[in-house]
């Protein structure tokens, strides 16, 4: 059974191409509109990568067809991507690229690789169901799977408990829960550590406190807060949608492990038991089981305890 139920997204289209265009911004394409509009590829829109390598540094951009079939559970035929050329060329487009929830035909793809063989295109992908829920199924794509397939997110675990009980995330100055809008909001928040000014140039950099707040006005009130008037400097931003990212928790686990094997930087007790508590915290997330089925009691257990 597939993980993810594609029909969740209504079959008008206009959802899926939102989907579309969420998925590959966060898969690191920049989002183009072509500069032309038929009536029967409404839906078009280009896609932009850079590509570098050692002599070239250029934009490739993509040509994305959106079709959304789950409903028939159909493959997308030839005769629905008519005008591939043409739509190229309109778009001034390198490569075609097919967003689908179903399977793409035998046909469309021998069609796809001859016109890439007579170099008519630089390229072809075809991103289709299969391909798309391996990355929907990542913590990294969590935020995005929610909010397109709510019927996932109640029946999977989104959170997974490290202790008997969830561990939020609060901003220290509203109280907000910070992991869970990571789910819902894209501007989230900040973990910011603040150091001791040194006494003497070479001794040892002290990491006394830490604290976790709401981008923006809560960021500095908790800076003035802290730092006024006080021998405190605030010294590092992490985003809280980075720290998520399991290679981004994985390098701040092994940093914190390096600072306080080392005798350059050390933690008082208090700023370390906050860092502690956050790694617990984020683990929820990041080390999360992502086909575990919960029921949804569980779930309601898990963030209204
Ligand atoms: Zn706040």
């Amino acid at each position: 059974m597939n993980l993810f139920d594609f029909t969740e997204i209504p079959a008008d289209g206009e959802r899926w191409v939102r989907f579309a265009k969420d998925f590959l911004q966060h898969f690191g394409f920049y989002i183009e509109t072509p500069p032309y509009r038929d009536a029967e590829n409404v839906f078009d829109f280009c896609a932009v990568e850079q590509v570098s390598g050692k002599f070239n540094y250029h934009p490739f951009r993509w040509l994305v067809s959106c079709r959304h079939k789950a409903a028939t559970r159909t493959a997308v035929k030839e005769s629905e991507e008519a005008d591939i050329l043409e739509r190229l060329l309109r778009s001034r487009a390198d490569g075609f690229l097919g967003f689908y929830s179903t399977p793409v035909s035998p046909a469309l793809e021998f069609y796809l690789s001859e016109i890439k063989s007579r170099f008519q295109i630089k390229d072809y992908r075809i991103l289709d169901a299969k391909f798309l829920e391996t990355h929907l199924a990542t913590p990294a794509f969590a935020r995005i799977a929610l909010r397109y397939f709510p019927n996932y997110a109640q029946t999977h675990q989104i959170l997974h408990l490290v202790e008997d009980k969830y561990l939020p995330i609060l901003c220290e100055h509203c109280r907000k829960d910070l992991l869970k809008t990571l789910f819902t909001e894209d501007q989230q928040g900040v973990v910011v550590r603040l150091r001791r000014r040194k006494d003497v140039p070479d001794g040892a950099e002290i990491i006394a406190n830490i604290y976790v707040a709401c981008k923006g006005d809560c960021d500095v009130e908790l800076q003035a807060k802290y730092c006024n008037g006080t021998n405190l400097n605030a010294v590092s931003w992490t985003d809280l949608s980075d720290l998520v990212l399991s290679p981004v928790f994985l390098d701040w686990t092994l940093s914190l492990v390096k600072q306080i094997g080392t005798d350059e930087v050390t933690y008082t007790t208090s700023a370390l038991e906050k860092e502690l508590y956050l790694l617990k915290a984020f683990a929820q997330y990041t080390l999360r089981e992502p086909t575990d089925r919960i029921t949804p009691s569980t779930q309601n257990i898990m963030f209204h305890k």
